[in-house]
């Protein structure tokens, strides 16, 4: 089977599982082509639903995690998204595709994957991504305030310097909890209030840096 309809393949299986439902989010899972994040090795595995070792030691999530992530951020067509913990830029990339006239910054720790997550994005003419080079947990400052965040990496407690970047009537999607299991947090900012909502169980590589595990 070819990796287009193994993708085709993937989307449907994530739509009849109701984890895909949007059609701006179905539209970009099947546009973004998730073989060219992962190694050329891997490719004959780049749309079975687990996530794959990217280098560094780092994983490209599963689709049915982004699917969920990206679905419960409810992305529109001019957010500002940030994103910590780049990795492939895959999520990146998905984000891109539903926020269009807004754009997407994200923060990758490790030098290696930002860079070549930053180049693989340039030549895929993903112009409204910013990849940079640092720690996330501090956020962007520069481009704040965000109407969505997204956290792909394990948190043990919410980020201050995030929660401060989140825009008036913003969301946030972050897993928080141990080094094993985590639960995917919403938290969002409604006149003014920080409310927190908890989704399910999820599994993450650590967050590090300032405000993540030491
Ligand atoms: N969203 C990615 C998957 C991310 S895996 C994708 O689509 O491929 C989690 C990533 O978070 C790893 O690349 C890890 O290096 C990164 N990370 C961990 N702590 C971080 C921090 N403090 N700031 C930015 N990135 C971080």
């Amino acid at each position: 089977m070819s990796l287009e309809s193994e993708r085709e393949r993937m989307v449907e299986a994530l739509i009849s599982q109701g984890l895909l439902h949007t059609p701006k989010v179905v539209e970009a899972f099947r546009k973004v082509e998730r073989h060219l994040f992962i190694p050329q090795n891997l490719h004959a595995e780049a749309y079975a639903d687990h996530p794959l070792p990217i280098g560094c030691g780092q994983n490209i999530s599963a689709p049915h995690m982004v699917a969920i992530m990206t679905e419960l951020l409810e992305v529109e067509e001019h957010s500002n998204v940030l994103e910590v913990g780049c990795g492939s830029g895959y999520q990146a990339a998905i984000l891109s595709e539903i926020c269009g006239k807004g754009g997407v910054v994200s923060v990758e720790y490790v030098p290696q994957l930002a860079e070549r997550a930053g180049e693989k994005l340039r030549n895929l003419g993903y112009s409204n991504v910013k990849v940079v080079w640092g720690d996330g947990t501090l956020g962007y400052p520069e481009k704040a305030p965000y109407d969505r965040i997204i956290v792909t990496a394990a948190a043990p407690k919410i980020p201050k310097p995030l929660v401060k970047q989140l825009s008036e009537g913003g969301r946030m999607l972050i897993p928080v909890g141990g080094r094993q299991i985590q639960t995917l947090v919403e938290v969002s900012r409604i006149d003014g209030k920080i409310l927190e909502k908890n989704h399910m169980d999820c599994v993450f590589v650590p967050l590090v840096g300032e405000e993540g595990w030491k």
